[in-house]
């Protein structure tokens, strides 16, 4: 997808009007159920095991300036986390955050015959198949840069084809082309800070 950008200076102040409205965070919200149905349903992840899933959706106005992306529709952030009940670890492992950029997908918008809803299923089908398969250790979050382009391909014929079960057409308004993807995702992994879970 041949989307111009602007760059943003290095701290990021995000604009009001490159953040999706209230009624655009309403489609997010559907289109990321619909999304995670979808892709629940295609690796049989039973309901109680998929709510244990450690991810998140984030948009733009929630984002940390380090998460914020021109070069990409969303990134996936990897990030450790640990929960400590005074010197006790309660819990601890990866959490995946689906960072949304939204200024990116609305300029992505007036180039394609799509409505926000289907590119946010489309764009968040293809996220949540990265966190399956780095949650199920069927892909390291530390792939080495010469074999990323590998595993996006692979993302996007999954992304494909369970938009195509659906019996979802969008996929047939998106330009095909691992350079589509490749270059809308970045995964990488954060030091071990600990963080709490939050899900918008
Ligand atoms: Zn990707």
């Amino acid at each position: 997808m041949n989307v111009p950008h602007r760059q943003f200076a290095k701290t990021v102040r995000v604009a009001r009007q490159d953040c999706f409205n209230p009624v655009q965070l309403k489609i997010v919200s559907g289109a990321r159920e619909h999304a995670a149905s979808l892709v629940s349903d295609y690796y049989r992840v039973a309901p109680r095991e998929w709510l244990q899933m450690p991810y998140e959706v984030r948009t733009l106005r929630s984002l940390d300036s380090s998460e914020v992306t021109d070069a990409a529709l969303a990134q996936t952030v990897c990030y450790a986390f640990r929960r400590q009940a005074g010197s006790v670890v309660v819990k601890e492992g990866d959490l995946f955050r689906i960072c949304l950029q939204d200024h990116r997908i609305l300029g992505a918008l007036r180039d394609l015959d799509l409505g926000l809803r289907s590119l946010l299923t489309y764009v968040l089908i293809h996220e949540l198949v990265h966190v399956v398969r780095f949650g199920q250790r069927l892909q390291s979050i530390d792939l080495p840069q010469e074999l990323r382009s590998h595993e996006e391909r692979k993302v996007e014929r999954t992304t494909r084809t369970i938009l195509a079960k659906a019996g979802d057409a969008t996929i047939d308004r998106i330009p095909s082309g691992a350079e589509s993807v490749c270059q809308q995702h970045q995964a990488r992994r954060e030091g071990r800070h600990p963080l709490a879970y939050s899900t918008e």
